[in-house]
């Protein structure tokens, strides 16, 4: 029996409906204004896990949020989908704060620790192992197991970070209009709650300047 072929999303149509309802209910402008254009202040660079939705943690509206979203928040420098999003959001929306959101519990994290050929997955989870290489000897020290799992998650926020901070278009923004920021959090599955990591955003910016510094760069593009 083709038991999914014949089952109906007709109550994602009737949620959407009734959102949609609600929305103008509330304000009668809303779709008008959504249409119009966005100037997010936010971009959110988050794990695509269907427990960690974007919006809803951060109770924020449709158009406050630019948002993307791959398996463990990786921001890997060679991925063009990633840094697309990037270069649009500080180029063109211009937005204010970069947040990198990672969360307890991530599957992926936990895949990129275990000893495993995962096929295609392979390459995309081995930027994660090499965050653990950056960070061998912290790690290591960490005897309790869930507690090292913990801190490579942090430790895979930092570096989606400093990933970020590498790039010309945030580099060049910065050195012209003080924006935008980088910020590092995790989310707890726990309690429902953001942790801020509280990273040195400019003291980042300028380690990462050292080697990787693109802001002098002629070729604005
Ligand atoms: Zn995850």
């Amino acid at each position: 029996m083709k038991r999914y072929l014949q089952q109906s999303l007709e109550h994602i149509f009737k949620n959407n409906k009734q959102w949609a309802l609600s929305k103008k209910g509330a304000d009668p402008a809303f779709f008008e204004k959504l249409a119009a254009g966005q100037s997010p202040n936010y971009l959110y660079i988050g794990c695509s896990d269907s427990r960690v939705p974007a919006n809803e943690i951060m109770g924020l509206e449709a158009g406050e949020v630019f948002v993307h979203r791959n398996i463990a928040n990786l921001v890997p420098n060679v991925d063009l989908n990633v840094m697309s999003v990037i270069n649009y959001a500080v180029r063109h929306l211009q937005v204010k704060h970069i947040i990198v959101c990672g969360h307890y519990n991530c599957g992926g994290v936990k895949a990129a620790l275990t000893p495993a050929d995962l096929g295609l997955l392979n390459p995309w989870l081995r930027n994660i192992r090499d965050v653990y290489r950056l960070h061998e000897k912290e790690l290591d020290g960490i005897t309790d197991e869930s507690s090292r799992y913990n801190r490579l998650i942090e430790l895979n926020v930092m570096e989606s970070c400093r990933n970020i901070i590498k790039t010309a278009a945030v580099q060049q923004s910065y050195q012209d209009h003080q924006y935008p920021i980088v910020h590092g959090w995790v989310f707890d599955l726990g309690d429902g709650l953001l942790k801020d990591l509280n990273i040195d955003f400019e003291g980042m910016l300028e380690d990462v300047k050292k080697i990787y510094c693109l802001s002098s760069s002629p070729n604005r593009e």
